[in-house]
């Protein structure tokens, strides 16, 4: 949206007091990421009385009732009409999304040319009991390659160093044009009909990936971390949410991805206190949390979200159990990091060098990432922002969740 903006001749502004227009796009995976969205709209109709503010993403189209109520809000865009969204707000004439000339200057605020997000596919055919998606964002539909190629083409003439792949089901890119490889092809593709130095690839879904994909990372371009979200490592759990995997499924999976991909930093996505959840249960999945030894664990702790199956289930777990279940779950996330970050700690590290977050007489403290998605810190004589290096990991600091490493620069 903002490149299509920029293209008509319009000013992207970091500060919302100085915009004739607004957009807000939102999510709705939560109760909670709805407050959200309320709070932003609030806040940016009271930063400036005279803008207009137009509302698009999952919550205008699961809620849009909730939005019209709100002040400033002048237009909702469901995500059906998101594409044409800039032309609905400008009045201005439509252009192809992706196919147009490098832009000149960077995006305001805290994006840089460093990494930059690709979306390659969106909806999902799948339905997961816990999930608003197929409602919001409707059926899996995908990226042309050749659209995809030419926009990392474009990234690169920009001077980025790593394009993210993303998508709502990114493993099902290419199933809705009859690929069964087709997020194999498209890597391959991407890989060798472009310079970019760095491919990584957001969430998959378990189910998607056959033991063949890894051998796509004998290309050390494709970053060696992969978020596979598990939601439960409770089979009788991840019935209830419909989820195509099971414990046996996933340790299968997660071992072959390590016998192939040398070094690669696993990490996942769990619910807890879902419908039906016993204590029984949770212990399980707990435990084969644990034996996974994930690099990383996102923990939600489970909201009804009306509109889906798991909202309607018997058995709700209550609120106080959730939180308990939560925290625990969160202890053992915290764990399962230090032990990973402990593994890593000597060893040489591919980084790309994101941004400065500030200066002291020592020098510019430089924060990046490796290529195994591990968040890291130095502080150097110069600012190494947008540059790939090699650096060695020193320690882990827990309190920042990131490593303290030592660039190694010729
Ligand atoms: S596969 Fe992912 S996007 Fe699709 S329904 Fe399940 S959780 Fe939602």
């Amino acid at each position: 949206m903002i490149r299509q903006f920029r293209h008509l001749g319009h000013e992207i502004v970091e500060d919302p007091a100085e915009a004739d227009e607004v957009v807000v796009n939102t999510c709705a995976v939560t109760l909670d990421a709805n407050r959200v969205s309320r709070r932003l709209i609030r806040q940016l109709g009271r930063a400036n009385e005279d803008t207009s503010i137009t509302v698009t993403g999952c919550y205008a189209q699961i809620a849009p009732e909730e939005i019209a109520i709100l002040p400033g809000v002048k237009r909702i865009i469901p995500n059906g009409e998101k594409e044409a969204l800039v032309q609905q707000v400008t009045g201005q004439a439509a252009i192809e999304a992706f196919d147009r000339e490098p832009l000149e200057r960077d995006l305001p605020g805290r994006y840089g040319r460093t990494r930059a997000f690709v979306k390659v596919q969106d909806g999902c055919n799948n339905a997961c009991t816990f999930c608003i998606t197929t409602v919001a964002r409707g059926a899996g539909r995908s990226r042309p390659v050749e659209a995809v190629v030419r926009e990392v083409r474009m990234l690169v003439e920009m001077g980025y160093s790593e394009a993210v792949l993303t998508g709502v089901h990114l493993g099902s890119y290419g199933q809705d044009f009859g690929d069964p490889d087709g997020l194999a092809h498209l890597v391959r593709t991407i890989l060798s009909e472009t310079s970019l130095p760095r491919l990584r690839l957001s969430s998959l879904e378990p189910w998607d990936l056959r033991e063949d994909f890894f051998a796509l990372w004998q290309d050390s371009r494709l970053c060696r971390h992969l978020h596979l979200p598990l939601q439960s490592g409770c089979d009788a759990t991840l019935r209830r949410m419909a989820r195509r995997t099971t414990q046996q499924a996933f340790a299968a999976l997660v071992e072959a991805a390590r016998r192939q991909i040398d070094s690669v930093a696993i990490t996942t996505d769990v619910i807890v206190g879902f419908p039906g959840e016993t204590d029984a249960e949770f212990s399980e999945s707990a435990r084969f949390v644990e034996s996974m030894r994930f690099a990383g664990l996102h923990v939600f702790r489970y909201s009804r979200r009306p509109g889906t199956a798991a909202a309607r289930m018997r058995g709700q777990v209550d609120e106080p159990t959730r939180k308990t279940r939560s925290e625990q779950m969160h202890a053992l996330a915290e764990r399962s990091a230090r032990e990973y970050a402990a593994l890593v700690i000597g060893r040489t590290h591919s980084v790309l060098w994101e941004q400065v977050a500030g200066v002291t007489q020592d020098g510019f403290m430089n924060v990046g990432y490796t290529d195994s998605y591990v968040r890291v810190h130095c502080t150097h004589p110069r600012a190494l922002t947008g540059l790939i290096t090699p650096a060695q990991a020193l320690a882990y600091d827990p309190q920042r969740g990131a490593l303290d490493v030592r660039p190694l620069l010729k």
